[in-house]
């Protein structure tokens, strides 16, 4: 079977996997992101979500830096929006759409098209349409990924990887242990309508949420094909009795414009880590905190990601980025979302670097040097 090899390969191009990838290349190293879609930035994109979540505690200071906020800055490069430039302060703040937080709406597709960019400008090779479907190990450590494309089967080897899948995939198939909790089913789909009643994207394009976040639409986490396919043909059904109360001429001006590509699963499965950060973690001060996000539900204290909620327990050669790092309950909804999938993402691709620079695995990587790439880089 075919054979190529990279220093850093990043699994998922979700909004952690690209600030993974463009972190790595950016440290001079050769840099491959694998995503099965032929889309990028993951459920930020092809979920159809639009709002870049807060960078700030929600009492008026910003706490999330580095790539998290350059994406923020860039987002909306392609789309209608702009990033507030005053927000939090007692008077004259930006309201934006949900209080006064530093956040901003995006256009999903516009998104894809500046994280693109960012690849392109550092240099990163990026395949598309390559599903990775296994892992070869050296004892404990990942040596290559198996991936299935147009051309058939490739291994993909690398002196280090990001999991950046979203749902830890590549560590389930490397045999590490994953985790995962419940979940709401609230759709969020573009429609054409005549009447918003929840965001105006542009005149007559509008995002709607069908369902609330109650336990009458709370599931276990699906875990096979069979389980995701009745999760997403729920959301459809919910979808349809919506627009079943249109008749002929209602329906010229109320219908859906574009459903989610992914499915809209919030905790589908994280690793277990050599620290899994819990309910009891918020405001809680780590030696080695790669960076800090605010309570994007309600200001709050503020969360440290500590280095070592990044790295699996039982697996060599592997960091892990975004909404499958370790993290459970609270903890998990704070940092599932899309400043945290940057800050975490940065975190993983600067420690991967150091790695594959120095030798070494990610549990022996000496915290003094990840402190230092990431106060430089402003994180
Ligand atoms: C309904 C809903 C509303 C939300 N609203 C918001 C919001 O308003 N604001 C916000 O900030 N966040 C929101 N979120 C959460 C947020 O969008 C995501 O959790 C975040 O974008 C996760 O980023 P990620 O990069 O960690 O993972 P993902 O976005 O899941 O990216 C993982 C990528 O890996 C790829 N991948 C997975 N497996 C493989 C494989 N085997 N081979 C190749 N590629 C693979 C996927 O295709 C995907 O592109 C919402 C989520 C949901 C479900």
């Amino acid at each position: 079977m075919k054979e190529v090899f990279y220093d850093i390969v990043v699994c998922g191009g979700g909004v952690a996997g690209v600030a993974a990838a463009v972190t790595a290349a950016r440290a001079g190293f050769r840099t491959a992101l694998i995503e099965k879609q032929c889309l990028l930035g993951g459920l930020a994109t092809s979920g159809l979500i639009y709002i870049y979540l807060p960078l700030c505690d929600g009492k008026g200071k910003q706490v999330t830096f580095g790539l998290a906020e350059e994406m923020f800055r860039r987002c909306v490069e392609y789309g209608p929006f702009e990033v507030p430039e005053r927000w939090g302060g007692p008077a004259g703040g930006d309201p934006g759409i949900a209080g006064d937080r530093c956040q901003c709406c995006f256009s999903p597709a516009g998104f894809t098209l500046t994280l693109d960019k960012m690849l392109e400008e550092s240099g990163v090779d990026l395949l598309l349409d390559t599903l990775i479907v296994g892992v070869r190990k050296e004892g404990r450590r990942v040596a290559a990924v198996e991936t299935a494309d147009l051309s058939g089967r490739v291994w993909i080897g690398g002196k280090c990887f990001v999991d950046a899948t979203g749902c830890a995939q590549l560590a389930k198939l490397a045999g590490a242990r994953v985790l995962s909790e419940g979940n709401h089913n609230t759709p969020w789909i573009m429609e054409m309508a005549s009447d918003p009643s929840f965001f105006p994207f542009t005149e007559s394009l509008h995002v709607r949420v069908f369902g609330k976040h109650t336990s009458e639409y709370a599931s276990e986490p699906p875990c096979d094909g069979r389980a995701v396919t009745e999760f997403v043909r729920r959301s459809w059904r919910m979808i349809r009795s919506h627009y079943d109360q249109f008749d002929r001429a209602g329906r010229r001006s109320n219908y859906p414009v574009h459903l989610p590509a992914m499915p809209q699963i919030r905790k589908v499965a994280r690793i277990d880590a050599l620290y899994n950060l819990g309910d009891g973690d918020a405001g809680r001060p780590f030696d080695h905190a790669v960076g800090t996000v605010g309570d994007w539900i309600r200001p709050g204290p503020v969360w440290q990601a500590p280095y070592e909620a990044l790295v699996p327990k039982d697996l060599d050669g592997v960091l892990a980025a975004g909404r499958c790092i370790g993290a459970s309950g609270y903890a998990w909804e704070m940092f599932r979302v899309i400043p945290a999938a940057a800050l975490t993402g940065e975190a993983a691709g600067a420690a991967a670097a150091l790695c594959v620079q120095k030798g070494l695995v990610p549990k022996e990587l000496p915290w003094s040097l990840l402190k230092e790439r990431l106060e430089t880089s402003g994180a």
